[in-house]
């Protein structure tokens, strides 16, 4: 007998042991630990401060007049149009509002819809790997089979494209004539690695040599971080690549973006045919949400002073990210300084951890401080899984004050 499909999923993100018992996943796991002991929580990627007071204050009148009944299945009109002009503004690319933009319950139920749409047993989702946890449960609850290229350290000297990088030869390799879907996320998270036009188009090469589809999670869209000179990064949507417009469809959410991670209000764009395989499914797991959310993010959208909030948010998260890094550095940390999203990844090893999942056990006693193990985005036993057993991720979009106090805690590790 095939046994449940909750117990797939259940493995496939660590709740479940191999013995069959059940686990409190290691951001669980953390998260108590860091109630436990008063530490500074950075294992939890989310901000401290709200977004701007004008989005908030766009979703209050909302409320008060009367946005509260069920919104259109694929989103309000407003939204829509916000999105379409978002896409077309920022990167070229024209969606139609109506038939090719889908408002989803943040960019998870765009992944979650659009993975159940799209694959199922038999097809396999290949993504980068580390992953956000996210993915093996979808591609567990689909039934298909969630297969992984490497992203790979390799030291700032090495390159302009310094820090992890999508490994090409095994890339090309983890591609098979089952590969449905290419679930692609840049900026990446947890890695910060923000994929380069040569990194992508060897995706999208591939991805049409196999006519595969790809999804595209590009949640840190504006959430590039301040580089110097030639490295300094853009975002490329793997959408602009040629011929790739017609086989992509791109999830996004105004969740990182503007501060409200709680809304979880997302979208997908992409060609008709896909994004009404994705409206379909979509229609039966929430069919809709957030009903005054959506206006205040189509204001959030459009408005110049929301979007210059923005450009400073990305600009403040850079000097965060600097301040954690010479921290983690000073601690005794490798770190590989992020280009873009929440977090930085630094290993244990130099302070004698070969595992991170113990270096996390020790740090709110030795420092004060709570991480997260990277080997909670890796699957058990992989190349890459052995290669970060070591690494630990830390989010820096927390207030100075709170950073500082994590920087004079991690001081106390240091050797000398
Ligand atoms: C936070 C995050 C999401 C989830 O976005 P929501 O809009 O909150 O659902 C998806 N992908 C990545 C990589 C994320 O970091």
């Amino acid at each position: 007998m095939t046994p449940p499909r909750w117990q797939d999923v259940a493995r496939a993100t660590g709740l479940m042991g191999d013995d069959g018992v059940p686990r409190a996943t290691v951001f669980a796991e953390m998260s108590a630990l860091a109630a436990r002991t008063g530490a500074v929580n950075l294992g939890q990627g989310f901000p401290d401060v709200d977004g701007p007071a004008s989005v908030a204050q766009a979703a209050a009148d909302a409320i008060a007049a009367g946005a509260n009944q069920y919104p259109p299945g694929p989103g309000i009109l407003a939204l829509r149009e916000a999105v379409a002009e978002h896409q077309w503004s920022r990167y070229g690319l024209t969606w139609d509002p109506d038939r090719e933009v889908l408002v989803t319950a943040g960019a998870t139920e765009a992944l979650a819809a659009t993975v159940l749409a799209l694959a199922g047993p038999g097809d396999e989702v290949l993504t980068l790997e580390p992953f956000y946890d996210s993915y093996a449960a979808v591609v567990a609850l689909a039934g298909a089979t969630h297969t992984t290229a490497p992203l790979v350290a390799t030291t700032p000297l090495v390159a302009t494209a310094h820090g992890f990088r999508l490994d090409l030869h095994a890339l090309s390799a983890a591609f098979t004539p089952r590969t449905r879907l290419v679930l692609v996320n840049t900026p990446h998270n947890p890695t910060g690695t923000v994929l380069t036009r040569d990194e992508l188009a060897a995706i999208a090469r591939l991805a049409v040599e196999h006519d595969a589809l790809v999804v595209t999670d590009e949640v840190y869209e504006h959430l590039v971080l301040d580089g110097s000179g030639a490295r300094s990064s853009v975002h490329v949507p793997i959408a602009t690549l040629p011929g790739m417009a017609e086989r992509t469809l791109t999830i996004s959410s105004a969740g990182k973006t503007f501060s409200f991670t709680g809304w979880k209000i997302g979208w997908v764009t992409g060609p008709e045919p896909l994004v009404s395989a994705v409206r379909t499914v979509k229609q039966f797991l929430t069919y809709v949400n957030g009903a005054p959310f959506q206006p205040a993010v189509a204001f959030a959208l459009r408005d110049p002073d929301v979007a210059a909030w923005v450009v400073e948010l990305a600009h403040s998260l850079s000097r965060r990210r600097d301040l954690l890094c010479a921290g983690l550095e000073d601690a005794g940390f490798t770190v590989v300084r992020p280009q873009g999203t929440y977090f930085v990844l630094a290993d244990a090893a130099p302070l004698g951890y070969t595992d991170g999942v113990a270096l996390c056990r020790d740090l709110p006693g030795l420092a004060g401080v709570v991480g997260v193990p990277v080997t909670a985005f890796t699957h058990a036993g992989s190349d890459v899984d052995r290669a970060l057993r070591s690494w630990v991720r830390f989010t820096f979009v927390k207030r100075d004050e709170v950073l500082t106090q994590a920087v004079a805690g991690l001081h106390r590790l240091h050797r000398g």
